[in-house]
């Protein structure tokens, strides 16, 4: 079971990742943790993402791939795996099929948690800070006792940067200029199944589940 979570951020694609992971046994595989790890154990595939990220270059998709196709190989991942937040572009989910025909293996899923940018807007920006302590919470799912103030230490909230319409309307056109292309390669590799991920948390998974099989 390779599976690959396509979703925008903020849609609950990380959320859905650890639970298939969970279900089903296999590891949840984010680029960022192989970055870390990598780095952390000072592997020769460390060191030289390292030196990229030193200097606040964007790491090359060959060496990215590298270290992905690497972790696959792993013990763990020989059941399967939940790859998240890789392949975001065209060249990286090629070279990644490219590295898994020769060890005869392919991807089996590409599950994409379809959320509407307005729902995703609408989400993050009910999303409330506390400067001073670091608490989050949300206007509608996680509020506070008293509005605008920290649960935690009193202190006033605010609505992150980050977290502003236009922000994240941003971040949400990026997000469709690289995916878009990933949907349409995925639909023609016949993988593509889409989930409407408006749905409740549990609601998502169970269609998940139905696709992946109990
Ligand atoms: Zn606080």
């Amino acid at each position: 079971m390779r599976i690959i979570m396509l979703g925008a951020p903020g849609a609950g694609k990380g959320t859905q990742a650890k639970k298939i992971a969970a279900k089903y046994g296999i590891p949840h595989i984010s680029t960022g943790d192989i970055f870390r790890a990598n780095i952390k154990e000072g592997t020769e595939l460390g060191k030289k993402a390292k030196t990229y990220m030193d200097q606040g270059l964007l790491v090359p998709d060959e060496l990215v791939v590298d270290l992905v196709v690497d972790r696959l190989q792993q013990e763990d991942a020989q059941k399967g795996y939940v790859l998240d937040g890789f392949p975001r572009t065209i060249p990286q989910a090629e070279s990644l099929d490219e590295a898994l025909k020769k060890v005869n293996s392919k991807i089996d899923y590409a599950i994409d948690v379809d959320v509407p940018d307005e729902n995703i807007i609408n989400r993050m920006s009910g999303r409330r800070a506390c400067v001073k302590c670091g608490a989050t919470y949300h206007l509608m799912y996680a509020p506070t006792k008293v509005e605008g103030i920290c649960d935690a230490c009193g202190d006033k909230l605010i609505l992150r940067d980050d977290d502003k319409p236009e922000t994240v309307k941003k971040r949400l056109n990026v997000y469709h200029e690289q995916t878009q292309p990933l949907i349409d390669y995925y639909t023609s590799a016949k993988v593509l199944k889409r989930v409407d991920g408006t749905q409740d948390m549990e609601d998502v998974f169970r269609a998940i589940v139905a696709i992946l099989g109990e």
